[in-house]
């Protein structure tokens, strides 16, 4: 199922690539928030990287959904696709859940945080899916604890919204497009 969506029929790594991060585009809040595709200095390499170890990274991913999915009942699960993608640094965002799709689309910059947190972000993100909102409210707080309990993550101490915007904490990394560059000590 991984990357089924986003379909693209070369065997050139470079447009492979390319048309991977158009399809994220269009599943992105803003297209803008995929402003690589205008860059012409890291388009190369990041499509090159893109088009030889994405399915590996989005591989990743799924193991994750489905690790929040199985915390709830099959009934209780949303249907999510979910992608890794480099966001626009303007947009200060490291993962985002978009639920104007069908299925509701996870897209996780996987450049931003360290791979072993990886996990946290989908969890942030998931939660919204599970809430059907983008607000970190209540109902929100509820189905984040959830996830928290049924995946050992210590649940949020209060239902605040400037620390659900935060939560779980996971780590950044320096320089986030070094990983999409194929920079990064983690190779895949
Ligand atoms: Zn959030």
């Amino acid at each position: 199922m991984v990357g089924k969506l986003i379909i693209t029929t070369s065997t050139d790594p470079f447009t492979r690539g390319l048309d991977y991060l158009y399809g994220v585009r269009s599943l992105a809040l803003d297209a803008e928030m995929i402003d690589v595709v205008f860059d012409m200095e890291n388009r190369k390499p990041l499509c090159m990287w893109i088009g030889e170890h994405i399915e590996a990274v989005n591989a990743k991913l799924e193991n994750y959904l489905q690790a929040c999915h199985d915390c709830f009942h099959p009934w209780e699960q949303p249907a999510i696709q979910i992608f890794a993608a480099p966001i626009a640094q303007s947009f200060g965002l490291d993962g985002l859940c978009n639920l104007q799709t069908n299925p509701i689309t996870i897209l996780i910059d996987v450049g931003r945080v360290i791979p072993a947190d990886w996990l946290l972000l989908v969890v942030h993100e998931y939660a919204h899916a599970h809430a059907g909102s983008p607000g970190h409210h209540e109902k929100y707080a509820r189905s984040l604890s959830h996830l928290c309990l049924g995946l050992g993550i210590a649940p949020p101490e209060s239902i605040q919204e400037s620390q659900l915007r935060f939560y779980p904490d996971y780590r950044p990394t320096q320089n986030p497009l070094a990983f999409w560059r194929g920079e990064s000590a983690v190779s895949y």
